[in-house]
Parts: structure tokens; sequence; C-alpha cells
């Protein structure tokens, strides 16, 4: 008999077994891929580090979370400067001075801030959606050739139906500064991600390949406790109609030259371009072998059955989470956790505080 069943081997489920274990608990992992770390989970091919779901630069502004990662695993000093693609073009992103100038040839944040200031206006009251969210923060000029194609082709709809706080995660600066993070503390495992995990897991009994959903009767009355940290609606067998999710497909390819594009993370902002972005792994590590691995990050439209990437949350998904909500509240010694579980665009420091919230709550209520 096992303390805790837990569903899934990603950041969530793998910082609470670690915790759990810790603690006296017997603890099983079960995870339906055939690797352990879920998305942060990387591929080592020549040498370099595989983002194999999409690039992964953590990042924090919580020093007890940086502190405990430092435990298992040192971080390089990697500072995410994405490039925009915009026809050829190319232009410094987040959006601040560099970005400016490229854009206009202007010289001083006034200029910089007197031209966006005129486009604003176009917005008035607060700001409805994420289309009035961008133009109020950066005008209509980086809206038009930054923002609208990404963004649409990112979501699959119009930048009229999106909510506004998507875009707000992107810092704006009237200084020459391109780190994409306002974050104190940032930067790469070195070795990756997996050893990050691995350290997570260490002297924990997990099975890989293994569906709870499918095999919910197996695994029955094997624990006392159940953390799921997989699809809530799937969980309830989609009984109110399934979330919305984005989905992504990747595309890898090796390249016999030693530096594709001089940048780990290239966006392509035009809506007729199929791809978001192409990752060049190596980047991440400051890697100096001769070959090098690209990948293409295409968005895709979501179907019940295929891996979910990113929760659409509009109002219309959000109401039909809080009915699942309710029905997992209702459901006797399981815990829901985690960026699938929770329905949440979760950062990966926010999933490891929001881990180690529910170790505290769930383990500790007692001390
Ligand atoms: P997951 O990593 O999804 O883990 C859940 C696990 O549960 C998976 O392994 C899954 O296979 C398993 N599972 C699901 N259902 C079942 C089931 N029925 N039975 C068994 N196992 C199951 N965050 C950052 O901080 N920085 C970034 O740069 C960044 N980049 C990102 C880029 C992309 C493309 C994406 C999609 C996300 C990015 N994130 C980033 C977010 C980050 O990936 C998440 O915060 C984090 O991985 C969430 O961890 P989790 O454990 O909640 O979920
Ligand atoms: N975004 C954009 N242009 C860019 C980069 C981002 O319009 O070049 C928008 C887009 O709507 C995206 C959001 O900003 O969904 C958040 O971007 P971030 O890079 O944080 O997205 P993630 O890495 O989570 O996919």
């Amino acid at each position: 008999m096992y303390d805790y069943l837990i569903v899934g081997s990603g950041l969530f489920g793998a910082v609470f077994a670690h915790e759990a274990k810790k603690a006296g608990n017997h603890v099983l992992v079960i995870e339906r891929r055939l690797h352990t770390g879920g998305n942060v989970y990387c591929e080592e091919k020549e040498g370099i580090q595989i983002h194999r779901y999409g690039a992964h630069i953590f990042h924090t502004n919580y020093k007890d979370i940086w502190a405990y990662v430092n435990q298992f695993v040192h971080f390089n000093n990697f500072i995410n400067s994405p490039i925009a693609n915009y026809k050829g073009h190319l232009y410094n992103l987040p959006f601040n001075m560099n970005t400016f100038r490229e854009l206009w040839d202007i010289v001083t944040p006034a200029q910089a801030k007197s031209i966006i200031d005129k486009q604003k206006k176009l917005i008035n009251g607060k700001p409805k959606n994420l289309e009035e969210q961008a133009i109020s923060l950066v005008g209509l000029d980086i809206y038009n050739k930054l923002i609208k194609g990404y963004t649409e082709k990112q979501w699959g709809c119009s930048c009229k139906d999106l909510p506004a706080f998507i875009i707000k995660r992107l810092p704006v600066r009237y200084t020459f500064n391109n780190n994409y993070f306002d974050d104190q503390y940032q930067g790469i495992p070195i070795g990756g991600y997996n050893q990050l995990i691995d350290a997570l897991l260490d002297g924990i009994e997990v099975h890989l390949g293994i569906d709870y959903v499918q095999k919910r009767n197996d695994y029955c009355g094997i624990a006392n406790k159940i953390l799921y940290t997989g699809m809530i609606d799937e969980y309830f067998n989609y009984k109110f109609g399934p979330l919305e999710y984005r989905g992504l497909h990747f595309e890898t390819e090796r390249l016999n030259e030693e530096n594709y594009q001089g940048v780990a993370v290239v966006n392509y902002t035009e809506r007729n371009i199929p791809y978001t972005r192409i990752i060049e792994h190596k980047h991440f590590e400051y890697g100096t072998q001769p070959i090098t691995y690209i990948t293409r990050e295409y968005p895709l439209n979501w179907c019940v059955g295929e891996e979910a990437y990113y929760p659409i949350n509009n109002s219309r998904n959000q109401k039909l989470y809080e009915r699942y909500k309710m029905l997992a509240k209702r459901e006797k010694n399981v815990i829901f956790g985690g960026r699938l579980a929770e329905y949440k665009y979760y950062d990966m420091d926010d999933v490891i505080k929001a881990s180690l919230m529910c170790v505290k709550k769930e383990i500790y209520k007692n001390l």
C-alpha cells in the first residue's frame, strides 16, 4: 500500500513526490509518456540538449524557489534575448529601446514615448481584449508587425477574442535591455532539465507508459491518496464537454553548420509563416559543436486525445473549468494540481511554488 499515487511526472508531480518521500511517505509515480519530466523533458543529441516540448527558460523572482531548484542542479547564466523576424527584418524583443530604434530610427526614450503615446490614443478606457491591451501598451505599429500575426496563429483566433492578460506577460521598456524577462533569477540547468527531474525522483518508484485514466481500475485502492496532474476534464471523462487547448507540433532538424541563427529563439511574427518560432538548442548552453539542431514550432488546433499544450483561458472555458473544479472538490482523497489539472497557464517557477504549497497543506498540515 502506498501513501500517495502520483499521476504525472512533470514538475508538479516530481516536486510533490520528492517532498512526500522526504517526509517518510511511500510513493508511486505513474506517467503515460515513455519518459519523466512532462514538458521540460530534454533529449540529448550529439552533446546538445534538445528541448523536446519547446524552449524552456527557467526564470523567477521567488528567492525561495531559486534556492529550491539550486539544491538539485546548477544553472548557467543564459539570458533569453529572442529576436522577432517580420518579413525578413529583425527586431529585438521584448519591446524596448532597441525595438523602437529599429522600427522608427529614433534616438531617445522621449521620442519613442511620444510615438507610442500618440498611437495608444486609439484605445479609450480599460482594454477589453488582447488587441486593445496590446495597442494601449505599445501602439499600433508594434501591434501590427510584432503581435497581431504571431498571436493569431499561436492562439488560432482573433486578438479581439483573447484575454488581455496573455500579452501583459511581456515587458515594455524604455531602456536598451533585451532581457525577455524582468525576473531577478534566470538560467538553464547545466546538463539539462532531466538532471533536475532525475534528482527530484531519485529513489522513487516510477512506472512509465501508464495512462491512469485508462488503467484507473488497476490502481484503485493502491494508495491512501492520489495526486492527479493530468487534464481535469479527461479525469471526469469529459462529462461536461472538453475544455479547449492549443496544440503544438515540433519539427526538429539536424543541420550541418555550426550556427544557424545566432540566438536560441527567433519568433516569426507574420501570419502567413506557419510556425511561430525556431529554436536553435545549442545556444541555450553556449554549445560549440560543429553541427546544430533547430526546431520549428507550429501551433495546432487541438482535438481530444492529442497532447494539450496551452489552456485557452477565455470566459467560456473558465466557466466550464469551474464546473469541473466543483466535481474535483467532491472527489475523495484526490488532489488536483499542475497546469492541466488546474487549467492554468503556469510557468515552471509557479508550478514548483504551487506544488510546494500543496505539500505544506497536505503533508505538513498538522505541524
Ligand atoms: P506537465 O509538464 O504537463 O506534466 C504533466 C505530466 O502528467 C505529463 O508528463 C503527462 O504526460 C502526465 N499525464 C497527464 N495525464 C496523465 C494520465 N492520465 N496518466 C499518466 N500520466 C499523465 N515555463 C517557464 O517557466 N519557462 C518557459 O520558457 C516555458 N516555456 C514553455 C514552452 C512551451 C511550448 C510550453 C507548452 C510550456 C512552457 N512553459 C514554460 C511552462 C512549463 O512547461 C510548465 O509550467 C510545467 O512544465 C508544468 O508542469 P506540470 O507538472 O504542471 O505539467
Ligand atoms: N507575443 C507576440 N509576439 C511575440 C511574442 C509573444 O505577440 O513575438 C504574444 C503572444 O500573444 C504570446 C504572448 O505574447 O502568446 C506571450 O508570449 P510568451 O513568449 O510569454 O509565450 P510562451 O513562451 O508562453 O508561448
